[in-house]
């Protein structure tokens, strides 16, 4: 649905001045409910219910339909929040659907995993009175309810273009470029270098998140479209950069950013340290969805540290419970405030049992005579003046090392771009951080006809930024299809060299 050529769901808007605001700021809250904690460590199930169709009704009932909707403009996709509620308060749950799909290709997934406290809802004005809105919630339930009842409406078949792009990647930004191109008459090719289709959708976040079989139907979706999908196909390695760019008029590079930092202590390199992608893939998909080298069973740790302070380090220490350790550490250099991630899920952490030690930062592994983990010595931390990210650095305080016992250790302290790039495509402009370099509007590298968006470009970010890269680097793409003439090198030319440009979008040619 999502693309901006679908025609726009038939809607009445309502007068604000019309709607009983005060009315509305009356109407309480309503959640939907949750697993309990005890019982939700047994199983991987998605820890929130769906809403019921009638409280969803009420909800969306509470939104005060503002005509300056801050909410809309805090969505990095812009969903028009308050025009999705006003039909959904009225039982219209197919409309209300349809709205957000004009904007989101992942709304059903978006309603579950987006920060949605610093983003539509922080932004509610509800909010400065009351709980806002659960827009998150009520963008899930509508969007699964229309899937099971009905299911999405099929595209309208468009004319071929006789232009083919591929999409390296298969996560949100991938998604979103691949969806919106063949609505508009591209042919497109995907690939994946895991074994099946979704980035870290499938290969990161946990089910008690967000469950598998909707990243399945989304790739249901893409393939009624006509696009192909060639999984377990990693470019660079298993099909070489020139063979996939030979064969296609346009490439966009939607690969993520997947290594692990280190931590760079003592006793870090053995058996028992593990980085969360590898621990996350093996807790939470069956082997036979993995690739060889990542058969290993994870075994049962009793006691588990993970180091990290984001979604990805909550998603760990969530698992390592559900994996049976009765001891589970997360361990942070700074202090909650400064945590990243969504509050929701330290919320669901501690009532799952985990413990937090904050101004904590590891200074080695601790290993017993076998080279085992035994534990992890710490250092107290506190914070200082503010680094160039604004947030206050912290600083060891002498003498105040401590211990912890582990199994296991988990790192969960940041993702980078794969350096591998460097060879892969070594005239693609990176900074210094090996991401890829990209202009802001067009998303376009320095490379012809070579686009690159999502954490690639941004560094570890959410799946709805990686949406939006996806929305601007298609729009760009199309016009750039629209515009080229034959565009497609013959096979086997060397790629035009890249202008020398250093880490800084603003120096690409427009
Ligand atoms: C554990 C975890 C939990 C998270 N939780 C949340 C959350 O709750 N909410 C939220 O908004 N965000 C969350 N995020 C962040 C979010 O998932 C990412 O920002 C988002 O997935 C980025 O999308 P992307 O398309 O850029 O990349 P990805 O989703 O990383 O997809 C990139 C894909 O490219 C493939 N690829 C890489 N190199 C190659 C190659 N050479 N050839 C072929 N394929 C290749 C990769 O295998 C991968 O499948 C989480 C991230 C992690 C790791």
């Amino acid at each position: 649905m999502a693309d901006d050529a679908t025609p726009s769901v038939e809607r009445e808007r309502p007068d604000p001045k019309q709607v009983d605001r005060k009315a509305r700021l009356l109407v309480p809250p309503h959640r939907p409910p949750k697993q309990d904690p005890a019982e939700r460590i047994a199983n991987w199930e998605e820890v929130s219910f769906l809403f019921d169709p009638a409280e969803a009704k009420i909800e969306a009932n509470r939104c005060i339909q503002c005509p300056a909707a801050p909410c809309m403009k805090a969505c990095p996709v812009h969903n028009d929040i308050p025009g999705s509620f006003w039909l959904l308060e009225r039982g219209d749950f197919d409309g209300a659907a349809n709205v957000f799909r004009q904007t989101s290709e992942l709304p059903e997934m978006c309603g579950r995993l987006c920060p949605q406290e610093r983003l539509c809802e922080g932004h509610c004005v509800v909010g400065k009175h009351a709980l806002p809105v659960a827009i998150g919630k009520l963008e899930t339930f509508v969007t699964e309810w229309q899937r099971a009842h009905g299911g999405i409406p099929a595209a309208e078949p468009v004319a071929s273009t006789g232009r083919r792009v591929a999409v390296i990647g298969t996560g949100p930004a991938g998604i979103a470029v691949a969806e919106r191109l063949a609505r508009r008459g591209h042919a497109v090719v995907m690939y994946e270098a895991w074994p099946e289709p979704g980035g870290v959708l499938r290969y990161g976040i946990p089910d008690f998140k967000q469950n598998k079989a909707a990243v399945d139907r989304k790739f249901k979706d893409l393939h009624a479209l006509g696009v192909e999908v060639v999984t377990g196909m990693h470019v660079g390695t298993q099909i070489s950069w020139a063979t996939v760019r030979a064969g296609v008029d346009a490439v966009f590079l939607g690969i993520g950013a997947s290594e692990g930092s280190r931590l760079g202590i003592p006793g870090e390199d053995g058996p028992g340290v593990i980085t969360a992608t590898d621990f996350l893939v093996r807790a939470n998909l069956a082997p036979e969805h993995l690739p060889e080298s990542l058969r290993v069973p994870l075994g049962s740790p009793r006691r588990v540290v993970v180091v990290g302070g984001g979604d990805t380090s909550m998603d760990c220490v969530r698992s390592a419970r559900r994996l049976g350790a009765a001891d589970v550490t997360l361990i942070y250099r700074r202090t909650e405030a400064e945590m990243q991630g969504r509050v929701e899920e330290r919320m669901h952490s501690r009532e799952e049992g985990v413990l937090f030690e904050f101004l904590a930062a590891p200074v080695e592994v601790l290993r017993n005579v076998e080279g085992g983990v035994r534990g992890l010595r710490c250092q107290r931390m506190e914070l200082g003046e503010p680094d160039d990210t604004g947030r206050r650095r912290p600083q060891a305080v002498p003498g105040s090392e401590f211990d912890i016992e582990a199994d296991m250790l988990v790192t969960a302290i940041g993702y980078n771009v794969e350096p591998e790039w460097g060879e892969i495509l070594p005239e693609l402009v990176r900074d210094r951080w090996g991401r890829f370099v990209a202009d802001p509007e067009t998303l376009a590298t320095n490379l012809p006809a070579v686009f690159a968006g999502g954490d690639d470009v941004n560094g570890a970010d959410l799946v709805v930024t990686a949406l939006a890269d996806g929305h601007r680097a298609a729009e760009a793409i199309d016009r750039y299809l629209r515009n080229a003439g034959p565009t497609r090198p013959p096979v086997g030319a060397p790629e035009a060299p890249g202008r020398k440009l250093i880490g800084d979008s603003s120096l690409l040619a427009k």
